[in-house]
């Protein structure tokens, strides 16, 4: 896909951010580059368009920046799946590993039926942590 280069350029790599080592990928640039950010979101659209999804779940909070342009383009709702103790109603919790100790990922009960055909939106994968979370935490509504 020839969008794919310009994409990956106007991603700034920050070396040793937030800690020595780490070559931090930051989507902030691409956000201020509306061709590249626009060409971002409808790559995901093309791809997961007639599908039967009904469900956007973006992960707090980079998820937040892209999922819910996606989420209007195919006619699904967007459910946020936020840090915890910031959503106000009951929740389920699914908590993962990181580097250093855990953290944990929410989501609003009722927010998916079972049934619901659901697209998970974050910025980076890197072990999976997080995404993995966010699989067990909209699997829990088919149980
Ligand atoms: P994982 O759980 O896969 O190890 O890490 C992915 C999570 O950490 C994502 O939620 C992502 O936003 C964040 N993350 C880890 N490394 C980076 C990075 O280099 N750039 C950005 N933008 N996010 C990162």
């Amino acid at each position: 896909d020839p969008r794919l280069q310009a994409i990956s350029e106007a991603i700034r790599v920050v070396p040793h951010f937030p800690k020595p080592g780490i070559m931090f990928q930051d989507i902030t640039t691409l956000l201020l580059d509306p061709k590249a950010f626009k060409d971002t979101v409808d790559i995901f659209v093309d791809r997961y368009r007639d599908m039967g999804i009904s469900v956007v779940a973006g992960v707090e909070a980079r998820g937040f920046m892209f999922g819910p342009s996606i989420a209007l383009a195919i006619g699904a709702k967007f459910v946020p799946l936020r840090k915890p103790r910031k959503l106000p109603g009951e929740v389920i919790s699914e908590a993962y590993v990181l580097e250093y100790g855990t953290d944990c990922l929410e989501m609003h009960v009722g927010a998916v039926q079972p049934g619901e055909r659901s697209l998970i939106i974050d910025d980076l994968v890197a072990t999976g942590g997080t995404l993995s979370a966010a699989i067990r935490l909209l699997g829990t509504t088919q149980a």
